[in-house]
């Protein structure tokens, strides 16, 4: 199976989510928010294509991350290489955000692997990024619309379950 990604990894950060992480870009979005900071990862054909496995071997070869982010773009457009990922992910021992445009009602309508990724998926920080809500204050999210949700325990209760206000 084959990823395609702006960027492989980016290691050791500490503003994509709790403690110290691995970001990995994933390339293509749809949601074209106004004056989103990486227009260079809208187009589907662009970044570069890696094997699924590859990938894995480079998460494997990771020191000192608490977990790993996966962000874009929007990983949630090649769901079933992403699933594969965040299931590696947590073999390796660690946890797993993922940042998406698509609300967490609007990924629920999805096809059923969709489900499944929100199942496997720590936190979940949805919505697309809207310029008249920016803000710098909320954690981890660039505009207030945007939620940061304990994804795989919203799907264990039937109800958004939001991990900070
Ligand atoms: S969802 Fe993210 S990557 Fe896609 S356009 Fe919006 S801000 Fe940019």
């Amino acid at each position: 199976m084959k990823v395609r990604l702006a960027a492989p990894f980016t290691e050791d950060s500490i503003v994509d989510g709790e403690g110290i992480r691995s970001v990995i870009w994933f390339q293509g979005c749809s949601h074209h928010c106004k004056e989103c900071q990486n227009p260079e990862t809208w187009p589907f054909d662009k970044g570069m294509e890696y094997d699924v496995e590859d990938v894995k071997k480079m998460i494997d070869n990771l020191e000192d991350q608490d977990g790993i982010t996966f962000s874009g773009g929007d990983p949630m457009f090649q769901p079933e290489a992403l699933l594969e990922l965040i299931k590696h992910t947590h073999e390796k021992g660690m946890n797993v955000w993922v940042y998406t445009g698509f609300t967490y009602e609007e990924i629920l309508k999805l096809k059923p692997i969709y489900k499944e990724i929100l199942e496997n998926t720590d936190v979940l920080i949805d919505g697309r990024f809207e310029i008249e809500k920016k803000t710098m204050s909320a954690k981890f999210r660039g505009s207030s619309n945007q939620r940061v949700i304990n994804a795989s325990e919203s799907i264990k209760q039937g109800k958004v379950i939001i991990r900070y206000e």
